[in-house]
């Protein structure tokens, strides 16, 4: 089975109606290859004015709405949080989850966001789980240390045969909002490496596992990134603000 190549657009806490405009109308009569998903994550209050404006633009049935974040409780006094089944009512099939931003920032433990992956799956919705190593980490060679140990929370909570319903995107912090993006090699092997943890678990839930690369991706590196064996697309901050620039990063997801 062929792995989706997907690409996606955390917008972060940028962009609002006039973006979400921009991006419907820039999107309408897109055509994506076959095996192509595209994904767009605007922040919370513009959710449902993305599904409206997607619907008079006509969009591909490949473009997808995504969320950035998600509370892992159902319902209930948890005052600012919003639920899976909120993100269900405004048509959010994808959601961003253990962002680094959200890890160092938010205080988010693994354990946290793994029972945040558990909510997103149970709700039918697709988690994309942010896993990377700091600068420090990696000039200290903990990189794979650090991601098998963000993995294997999530293999404790969910079990490794939910992973077939997970997209991971690889994002090394040093990489994230710097201009450095990790060459196509430092890339590949990384993802290779994540690719051979989960297969010395379950090599065909491995196989299926579509494995993002976030960092700095922008028009002039995502064609050789999206080349690479184990690199099935991307999770683009900065550059997806620019419709134009996000429209050539989609337009050199081949697909297959
Ligand atoms: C991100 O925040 O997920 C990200 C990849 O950001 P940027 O592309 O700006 O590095």
């Amino acid at each position: 089975m062929k792995r989706p190549l997907i690409v996606a657009a955390n917008w972060k806490m940028n962009g609002g109606l006039a973006l979400i405009e921009q991006m419907t109308n820039a999107f309408n009569g897109f055509v994506v290859n076959d095996n192509v998903e595209i994904v767009i994550c605007p922040s919370f209050p513009y959710l449902a004015a993305f599904t409206a404006a997607a619907k008079t633009a006509n969009l591909n049935e490949h473009i997808h709405l995504g969320a950035q974040n998600v509370s892992a409780q159902e319902n209930g006094a948890f005052t600012g949080e919003v639920s899976t089944g909120m993100l269900k009512d405004v048509s959010v099939s994808y959601v961003i989850v253990g962002h680094s931003e959200r890890r160092s920032l938010y205080s988010e433990t693994s354990v946290v966001i793994a029972e945040k992956v558990k909510s997103v799956l149970e709700a039918g919705l697709t988690p994309i789980l942010c896993i990377g190593e700091s600068e420090a980490q990696r000039v200290a060679e903990q990189t794979n240390e650090i991601l098998a140990s963000q993995l294997q929370a999530v293999i404790d909570i969910i079990g490794i045969e939910k992973f077939v319903d997970v997209v991971i995107a690889y994002e090394p912090v040093w990489a994230i909002g710097t201009g450095k993006t990790a060459s196509p090699n430092v890339a590949q092997k990384t993802h290779q490496f994540i690719r051979q943890f989960l297969t010395n678990i379950d090599s065909d839930v491995a196989n299926k596992v579509p494995l993002l690369y976030g960092g700095s991706l922008n028009a002039t590196t995502s064609e050789e990134l999206f080349a690479q064996t184990d690199i099935d697309g991307g999770l683009i901050g900065g550059a997806s603000l620019k419709v134009d620039e996000f429209k050539v990063i989609c337009s050199t997801a081949k697909g297959i």
